[in-house]
């Protein structure tokens, strides 16, 4: 737990959400490659110091779980939190799958068939779907912490095809203290909350069935490789967020995943709270119980994923801009 600045070598950057960045870094005395995330924060001592001692909680905790990345270390420097955690070298998963069916790259020297995009088979999304409900219940059974913040791009994977989840508010204190500028487009919000916050009533407590319906949310998402209240038929935020408390909850396309697939997903957008799943429920039902033991390549589907992604962000572009002249 004595990580600073001094034993890291900086690499490329990982990624930028709402509150910063994150970057590949090198631990020089340990040779192990990490994941940093800066966080900007004006704060006075005492509150760094509870900071530290939440996240002292966390490293602990999260070398028993094998569904949570592992937490390294953190510590202060000009007004920032640097954030130190197992590196994920497949990313995360918004990232990996954001493809439409049948996408090809045009890649020179290699065929076809291996350059397009045949989406995320069922044994896949099953062994995700049992990984992320694994590691909320063990958060919430071990440390009475509730993630509130489940998303594909906090669900990370990596070349062993482990997925683990990142991201969750276990420091009650370094939560508070980071602005909420997250009220934007691509909410994973649960109807309730959406309804509470509208109403301005005292906020009830956040359960765990917020955190269910975010998963059903984030699956579908991962399957069909979009956001499912696409932003062309629901232009602003407000219409989203009506759309989430008022419409029928969106469905795992049933002619691409079985019926127990479906219904797993359906169980966990049961728009009303009491009548949702919860994670026993979720592990006992037949979608989950079918993983159990199965044989599933998952090194070998996120190996095939990477080489399409990368691809994309090399080949892609270069296709688009072939055609441009076509629209004008
Ligand atoms: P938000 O700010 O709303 O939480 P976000 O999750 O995308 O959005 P960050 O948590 O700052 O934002 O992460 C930015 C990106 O960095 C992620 O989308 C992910 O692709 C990448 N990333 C984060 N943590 C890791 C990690 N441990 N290993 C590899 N990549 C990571
Ligand atoms: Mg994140």
């Amino acid at each position: 737990f004595s990580i600073n600045s001094g034993e890291l070598e900086l690499h490329e950057e990982l990624g930028r959400g709402n509150y910063g960045t994150v970057k590949k870094v090198l631990h020089k005395p340990t040779n192990v490659l990490m994941a940093m995330k800066e966080i900007r924060l004006e704060l006075d001592q005492a509150r760094l110091n509870q900071i530290i001692m939440e996240l002292e909680i966390l490293h602990k905790a999260s070398e028993k779980s094998e569904y949570i990345v592992e937490f390294h270390g953190a510590f202060f420097s000009e007004s920032c939190v640097y954030y130190c955690m197992e590196y994920m070298d497949a990313g995360s998963l918004d990232k990996l799958v954001n493809f439409t069916l049948d996408d090809v790259v045009p890649v020179p020297g290699v065929d076809e068939e291996e350059m397009t995009w045949t989406g995320v088979p069922e044994e896949v999304l099953a062994r995700t779907a049992s990984s992320m409900v694994k590691g909320l219940k063990f958060l919430k059974d071990e440390l009475e912490v509730i993630h509130r913040d489940v998303k594909p791009t906090n669900v990370l994977i990596n070349t062993r095809g482990q997925v683990k989840l990142c991201d969750f508010g276990v420091s009650g204190q370094l939560e508070k203290s980071l602005a909420k500028t997250n009220i934007g487009c691509q909410s994973y919000m649960a109807p309730e909350r959406i309804r509470s916050e509208h109403e301005g009533q005292s906020q009830p407590a956040y359960t765990v069935s917020s955190d269910v319906w975010s998963v059903g949310l984030s699956i579908i998402e991962i399957a069909i490789g979009r956001y499912p209240y696409p932003p062309e038929v629901y232009t602003n935020a407000l219409a989203q967020l009506t759309a989430i408390v008022l419409d029928d909850p969106p469905r795992l396309p049933d002619d691409r995943y079985s019926e127990v697939a479906c219904d797993w997903v359906a169980k966990c957008l049961i728009k009303s709270p009491s009548e949702r799943a919860g994670y026993a429920d979720l592990l006992a039902h037949d979608f989950i119980q079918a993983d159990e033991g199965r044989e599933v390549d998952m090194a070998g589907w996120v190996a095939k994923a990477m080489r399409f992604r990368d691809a994309k962000q090399a080949f892609g572009k270069a296709s688009k801009v072939m055609s441009a002249p076509t629209a004008v």
